[in-house]
């Protein structure tokens, strides 16, 4: 099985996937045997009730959990028989992630947050710098680097924590309920560049959200429900 998961194509392979959490003496089975396969490029939404799986899910993908059984394959690598070292490794090469609330570091500045991920790398000063204002550029932030997070708009926080997810140019985004936290209006600029870091960068992302809105911007969207995937697949006009 493993060889022929290995030659599959697929950008993300999930096969067999089992996971259950203990807690307090009860065992919460979230997946018996679930597969998933996505291609590189492609915008995921994954949809599903609260307590579905879905963070899980990411987690998974991002390698912060493992599953109890089956494969994850991720851009050629078994991602679930690395070890932990190995796995920090391949998240600062492969890996933006989002967060429903931001999650940006209150003391830091706008930039020295976008910046946090490269100091994981042997870049120059000069170089962090010059990658960080362009990023802080793409997502609409020019100028607004030395602002604290904390006085800007949910819809700014949002854009930084973007910024931050792809200044070491990942190839997968992850994003947990992007614009949760957001009104409408911020919602759909951050909608708008993530389909634009899709379309126009390439970028492979899988998003939750419980935003019927957010769902319409990616190319696909996975109905969790019960430790089940239920796809319906969008038609291009
Ligand atoms: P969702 O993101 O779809 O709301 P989660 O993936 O966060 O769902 O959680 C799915 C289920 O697993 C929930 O019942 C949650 O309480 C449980 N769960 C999640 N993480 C843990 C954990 N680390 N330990 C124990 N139970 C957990
Ligand atoms: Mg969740």
């Amino acid at each position: 099985m493993s060889a022929n998961l290995e030659t599959n194509k697929s950008f993300i392979t999930l096969h067999g996937i089992g996971k259950t959490f203990q807690t307090s003496g009860t065992s919460v089975p979230i997946f018996e045997n679930l597969d998933l396969t996505i291609q590189k490029g492609e915008f995921v939404a994954v949809m599903g009730p609260s307590g579905s799986g879905k963070s899980t899910l990411l987690n998974l993908l991002a390698g912060l959990d493992g599953p109890d059984t089956g494969e994850i394959w991720i851009a050629g690598q078994r991602l679930d028989h690395m070890g932990e070292a190995a796995r920090s490794a391949w998240r600062a090469h492969h890996l933006g992630i989002v967060f429903q609330f931001y999650n940006l570091l209150p003391m830091l500045t706008a930039e020295e947050n976008v910046e946090l991920p490269l100091l994981l790398k042997p870049i120059p000063a000069s170089m962090r710098r010059e990658r960080v204002e362009k990023i802080l550029d793409l997502v609409g932030l020019a100028g607004r680097g030395r602002q604290n997070p904390a006085r800007m708009s949910g819809g700014q926080q949002q854009r930084v924590g973007i910024a931050r997810a792809i200044v070491s140019d990942p190839t997968l985004l992850l994003c947990d309920e992007p614009t949760g936290d957001l009104d409408r209006a911020s919602a759909d600029e951050v909608l708008t560049m993530l389909g634009y870091l899709n379309r126009e960068l390439g970028k492979t992302i899988v998003m939750v959200t419980h935003d019927p809105e957010a769902a319409e911007v990616a190319g696909r969207t996975l109905h969790l429900d019960k430790g089940v995937f239920i796809e319906r697949e969008r038609v291009m006009a």
